[in-house]
């Protein structure tokens, strides 16, 4: 038997991981899905001028938050005449993919695995903008949001799944697409004229100035404030 050249002995599997997931991350991506909208137009305008290369943690919840999230969709959506996983939806320049559309009572199921060791007293900010996106481009009145924590430690497993509801009118549905078309174009401009400064920033929103602790782009997003 002919061994492999001495190189070739240990790969470097991890690294080979990651290169492919560096490749996936670094590809030009199109403009205008509801995920660009949710957090900080700012980093995402930096990310679409300056691309950065993650690196292992990102990878790490990305293979942990993605093989539950895909498990879990197919466990509700198993009867396919009445649920659909990755449901698209478009308005005016703006897509998305519906986790699961419950297509007989027109609800969007969006499924989150966050690492919270236990209950969820209400569901994220970012979490609501992205289901009351969907629910206004469906014009539907109820959306879900439910949560898989995957490091619970409550010894109450009821506590493994919580689902929050949320509710909207019809005139909140034209508001809310109003909101997120407003952010649409800031997104868009700032990238056009390739100004991060003009980009709607979270550094002084509460509920999110935590995602400044870990962007990449924090020492010019401060210089420009
Ligand atoms: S440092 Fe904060 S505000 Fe600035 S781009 Fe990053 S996340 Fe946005």
């Amino acid at each position: 038997m002919t061994l492999p050249p001495k190189e070739h002995i240990h790969p470097d599997y991890i690294g080979m991981m990651l290169n492919h997931y560096q490749w996936l991350c670094m590809k030009p991506r199109m403009i205008g899905h509801v995920s660009d909208l949710l957090m900080c137009i700012r980093a995402r305008v930096f990310s679409e001028l300056d691309p950065k290369r993650p690196g292992k943690r990102k990878m790490n919840m990305y293979s942990s938050g993605k093989s539950g999230h895909e498990t879990i969709q197919s466990l509700l959506a198993s009867d396919r005449g009445r649920f659909e996983k990755e449901y698209l939806v478009e308005y005016k320049g703006m897509t998305g993919s519906v986790d699961v559309y419950d297509k007989r009572l027109n609800i969007p199921i969006e499924f989150k695995t966050p690492r919270s060791s236990g209950l969820i007293r209400e569901a994220y900010d970012y979490n609501v903008i992205q289901i009351k996106t969907y629910m206004s481009m469906l014009g539907a009145s109820c959306g879900i949001i439910i949560y898989q924590l995957i490091a619970n430690k409550d010894k109450d497993e009821e506590t493994d799944y919580q689902g929050f509801w949320i509710h909207m009118t019809t005139k909140e549905h034209l508001e809310h697409l109003e909101l997120m078309l407003a952010r649409l174009e800031n997104l868009e401009t700032a990238i056009a004229v390739e100004e991060p400064a003009i980009a709607d920033a979270v550094y002084d929103n509460p509920k999110l100035k935590w995602l400044c602790n870990g962007c990449p782009y924090l020492e010019p997003c401060q210089q420009m404030r």
